[in-house]
């Protein structure tokens, strides 16, 4: 039987519930590495020197659990920096989060472009009905995992070797 397992989900649990969900476990039970990923610092400092303009021009939001970096507020667009397309089925389903959490609080129309500066790729993303029904059932499974008493098996997959978890996984 599992146990009682309280949490606010954030962008961060949506995005590694498409990744993997033993990383989403380790990450909601308080076992976090990223700290230590130069992978996570350098995306960070892509998205800083990429668009050392943009704390002037867009607006950062936290409301319930999530943090918008770079949000358009003229134009209703969250603009979501990422270093590689490897897994923009995560970024999409990340950013699609941001948009739902908007609309929950009224902001329906809103939209985001995923950027890859160093790809000089762009994608866009909109939030629509369907979205909206897979993203109570992400956050309803997400629950479920986290609550288990047993961490998820490893999944031995590419993305292991980018995981800020790898060592602990396979040492
Ligand atoms: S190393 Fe692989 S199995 Fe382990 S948490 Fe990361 S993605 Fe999941």
């Amino acid at each position: 039987m599992g146990f009682i397992f309280t949490m606010t989900i954030t962008a961060t649990h949506i995005n590694y519930y498409h990744i993997c969900h033993r990383k989403l476990w380790l990450f909601a039970h308080g076992i976090n590495m990223e700290q230590h990923s130069d992978l996570v610092t350098e995306g960070r400092l892509i998205g800083e020197h990429s668009y050392a303009d943009r704390p002037v021009r867009y607006t950062e939001i936290e409301l319930d659990g999530i943090k918008i970096d770079y949000y358009d507020a003229r134009n209703k667009i969250v603009h979501e920096v990422k270093k590689s397309d490897k897994m923009e089925s995560a970024h999409e389903a990340q950013v699609k989060y941001y948009l739902y959490k908007l609309w929950l609080y009224g902001i329906r129309d809103a939209t985001a472009i995923l950027e890859y500066p160093k790809l000089r790729h762009t994608a866009q993303v909109i939030l629509t009905d369907q979205d909206i029904a897979s993203i109570r059932h992400w956050e309803s499974e997400i629950e479920q995992i986290v609550s288990g008493e047993d961490i998820p098996q490893v999944i031995d997959k590419p993305v292991c070797k980018r995981c800020s978890y790898f060592d602990f996984c396979y040492c």
